[in-house]
């Protein structure tokens, strides 16, 4: 715990996205409860939607738990498709306006003389709102860059410029896309042996030299590491061969593994606990109905289906996941977003809305945690974001993997070849997905994987043990050598 008479002040700022502003209010949570007065950035479009979603109860906050806003150049009309799911748009947006909202705003919070708002700012933006480096620059204060996803991306995407230096990246020609050259395994990603290019995050997936993912990634990456530190949600025990290759990469700041912090928080309970839960970051209303339904369901019995915040898929895609699952004769709790089925209405067949009436349960957005924590569960099968990974590592739940995007390719690679916790669906056809839902409910694989994500649980809970886990010791440290000291 800091002194109160010093109390510092963090200033969070997470990218717009679900899979950001979760982990960024579980690390603002821990910061506070480790005597920090939190000031929580969020972006007007989020704010908005966080409003409608939660009610303005959710977003009071505390004395020393504040919410600011700033404005991110997205479209105000709330009848609008949801704009933070074009992601070439969202990141050309916040780049190009947040900047010097983000400046004023700490000037103010600086300035801030009725003495509301206590100490000096660390300020803690998202690696890929990385613009927060110049800011702290600019104004002289310390900035730590948080990477809400694994290391291992991180690791891959600090490899960007390298792949183009070798000529891998941009691609030649779109055929490369499909002719088996993303099959290519390169060697040189300090901290991992091997890795297909079709792993890495999929920005390098372009023949544009001037790509806006491309060069958005190289510019955060370039940017971050100017920052004094960065933090990531992961334990060291799950990636530890990409901390070893950090700690001998001269060019990066220290690099603090401080997850899972679901775990971390259960640690640090304090007086106004009830009142920081009230604090939420679901975009979407949770329904709570399914979970009612799961506490029917017998234990290990029901595949648990949802493909997080981002993730679309065409019609085709979605009736084959519907047939999968339905042949299987599994029970089934499927989370399926209104805007799941890209430009369409999701349309499932009449015969699977009667199957899911004797053993189903459709949903549109569920508490997640909740839903993985009970005994109900015995697989996920997800599109492999780094929240929905963790929180199934956190519960010692396998996984059937889809990856969508983004470092979802290298959270798949690495649960299912290297952690042993998950089976990947390589093509969406129905007697394939059937066939990957007995194998991990009923068949040998399936219980190696349950055995394996049962270890992985319990290093999780290892790392962030009191008073020797690794994580649990890695934000005290976080907290006193970069913070304390750069102040
Ligand atoms: N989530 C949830 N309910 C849902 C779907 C997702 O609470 O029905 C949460 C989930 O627990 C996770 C986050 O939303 O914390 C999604 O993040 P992730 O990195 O898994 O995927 P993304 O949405 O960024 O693709």
């Amino acid at each position: 715990m800091v002194s109160s008479e010093k109390q510092p002040h963090a200033v969070l700022i997470p990218y717009p996205a679900q899979g950001h502003i979760n982990p960024f209010l579980k690390l603002a949570k821990l910061l506070h409860r480790k005597g920090f007065h939190i000031t929580f950035v969020n972006t007007e479009y989020n704010h908005n939607r966080l409003l409608k979603s939660r009610g303005s109860d959710s977003l009071r906050g505390l004395p020393s738990f504040r919410f600011e806003t700033i404005p991110d150049g997205l479209p105000v009309d709330p009848n609008h498709a949801d704009a933070t799911q074009d992601i070439p748009s969202l990141c050309k947006a916040t780049t190009t306006t947040c900047l010097p909202h983000l400046k004023n705003l700490i000037l103010k919070l600086n300035d801030d003389d009725d003495q509301v708002v206590p100490g000096f700012i660390w300020l803690v933006c998202d690696a890929v709102m990385s613009f927060g480096v110049d800011v702290g620059e600019e104004l002289g204060i310390p900035v730590a860059v948080f990477w809400t996803a694994s290391a291992s991306s991180f690791a891959c995407c600090l490899q960007y410029s390298q792949l183009l230096r070798r000529g891998l990246v941009p691609l030649k020609e779109s055929s490369y896309l499909t002719n088996g050259y993303l099959e290519t395994t390169i060697d040189w990603v300090p901290g991992i042996k091997e890795i297909r290019l079709k792993d890495i995050p999929s920005f390098i997936r372009t023949t544009d030299p001037n790509d806006i993912m491309l060069n958005f990634f190289l510019r955060e990456m370039e940017r971050s590491q100017r920052a004094c530190a960065i933090i990531i949600n992961t334990f060291d025990s799950l990636e530890h061969d990409i901390f070893e290759a950090f700690s001998s990469n001269h060019t990066l700041p220290s690099v603090y593994s401080i997850g899972p912090m679901d775990f971390l928080l259960n640690h640090h309970i304090t007086d106004d606990h009830d009142e920081l839960n009230k604090i939420g970051s679901n975009l979407w209303k949770e329904d709570q109905e399914c979970i009612k339904w799961l506490d029917k369901q017998e234990p290990n019995s029901v595949v648990y289906i949802n493909f997080g915040s981002i993730t679309t898929m065409t019609n085709e895609n979605f009736v084959e996941f519907a047939w999968g699952i339905a042949n299987s004769n599994k029970r089934f709790l499927w989370v399926i977003r209104e805007d799941l089925v890209g430009g369409e209405n999701a349309i499932l067949p009449n015969e699977f809305v009667e199957v899911t009436k004797i053993r189903g349960m459709l949903s549109n957005w569920c508490p997640q945690k909740e839903v993985l924590g009970h005994p109900s569960i015995g697989v996920f099968l997800t599109h492999s974001g780094w929240n929905s990974t963790l929180e199934s590592v956190c519960n010692g739940v396998p996984m059937i993997c889809w990856p969508f995007f983004s470092d979802q390719m290298t959270n798949c690679r690495f649960s299912c070849n290297d952690w042993g916790i998950g089976l990947e669906i390589e093509d969406v056809k129905r007697e394939k997905i059937e066939s990957l839902v007995r194998e991990s409910m009923d068949g040998e694989k399936g219980e190696e994987m349950k055995q394996k994500a049962l270890e992985w649980k319990k290093l999780a809970k290892d790392a962030a043990s009191y008073p020797n886990g690794s994580s649990f010791q890695n934000l005290d440290k976080l907290i006193h050598d970069e913070l304390l000291m750069n102040k």
